[in-house]
């Protein structure tokens, strides 16, 4: 048996300071992901700062105009908050498309951010993962990497980010707020995630005490002409082949601005803000142009043989979320309803 110490925070500053001191010390709050690594032995941390009793859930308008997110509100509360249905839809629909209803219930938007790939060799101990085990090697670059990365995938791991919350929020230029020994900092949503690179086990720019403790979205929210397309092998509780989250702002029928985000095929939310540039100023119905778009950015990709699929699969589904985003109000989010999303009503 794994043996660990546990603290309960009493204030944010308190966590950070208790995560310093502690060596190999892990945050916890949801649970929904840190149990389950902890009980098939994948994480080993020996001491555990429970974060969950900190005041980090309220949701609440900012004085620019946007939406400032608690860190501990769970994904439930905010898929369901009128502010977030009504000026964020698409936030709200990728939120819907994650887990299951009791699994919202309980994680939070800190814990959404920072989950850990779902690859199967990382949940398998007896094999080699240089995510789990630095320096062990990759199962997966040979093995069933169905799921895996197409884009900015390296030879020393090839995992995706599992989160469907994480793209809506990278189209929607979230922002973060993390607390540290230095006191509070704010980082862009881009900045939080790395590549996998040489040190896949490095999975976020944050320094190990550093606490995320809020997310803020901008006043632009895509409220009439979004979509979020997943794409998976089952209709729920399964994770994305591939996904994509678009809002666009849409002025006299030509694109003025948007944000585009891809989930499922690289180790972070995948935007590639300069092939955006190419649609800005197109008619919101030239497919043609979404194709060039899709076509640049898919043009980096590296497939393996078990997921080679997935580059025309991101294709399409990139033209499909453009089409769906067309329509101010976009007929999937009207569709997400309380019986759907096994929600109480
Ligand atoms: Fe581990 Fe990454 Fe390889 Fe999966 S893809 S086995 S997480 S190193």
């Amino acid at each position: 048996m794994n043996r660990f110490s546990y603290a309960r925070a009493k204030s944010v500053a308190d966590a950070v300071r208790l995560h310093h001191v502690t060596p190999d010390a892990q945050f916890l709050a949801g649970g929904t992901n840190l149990v389950d690594l902890m009980r098939e032995n994948v994480m080993r941390p020996k001491a555990i700062i429970d974060i969950s009793r900190l005041p980090l859930r309220e949701i609440e308008a900012t004085e620019s105009g946007g939406l400032r997110i608690g860190a501990l509100a769970t994904n439930s509360a905010l898929a369901w908050d009128a502010r977030v249905t009504e000026r964020y839809p698409l936030l709200a629909q990728a939120l819907l498309a994650g887990a299951s209803a009791q699994i919202r219930n309980a994680a939070t938007v800190g814990g959404n951010l920072l989950q850990r790939t779902r690859c199967l060799y990382f949940y398998d101990p007896a094999t080699c993962c240089n995510k789990r085990a630095p320096g062990s090697g990759c199962a997966a670059l040979d093995g069933v990497n169905r799921m895996h990365a197409i884009l900015g995938a390296s030879e020393h791991c090839i995992a995706t980010h599992p989160s469907d919350m994480c793209v809506a929020l990278e189209a929607l230029d979230a922002t973060l707020t993390v607390a540290g020994r230095r006191g509070m900092r704010t980082l862009p949503f881009d900045g939080l995630h790395r590549l996998p690179g040489r040190t896949p086990h490095r999975e976020t720019t944050l320094a190990g005490e550093e606490l995320i403790t809020a997310v803020e979205l901008p006043r632009e929210g895509y409220a009439r002409n979004f979509a979020y397309v997943k794409l998976r092998d089952r209709q729920s509780y399964a994770f994305a082949l591939v996904s994509v989250a678009v809002g666009l702002r849409v002025e006299n029928g030509a694109i003025a601005a948007l944000g585009c985000a891809l989930g499922g095929v690289a180790h972070k939310p995948w935007r590639d803000r300069e092939a955006e540039s190419l649609l800005i100023g197109r008619a919101v119905d030239d497919t043609r142009a979404v194709e060039r778009y899709a076509d640049a950015v898919l043009a980096p990709a590296d497939p393996r043989e078990g997921n080679a699929f997935k580059v025309e699969l991101a294709r399409r589904a990139i033209v499909r979320a453009f089409e769906l985003a067309r329509a101010p109000h976009c007929a999937d989010a009207a569709n997400v309803t309380a019986h759907d999303s096994g929600e109480p009503a």
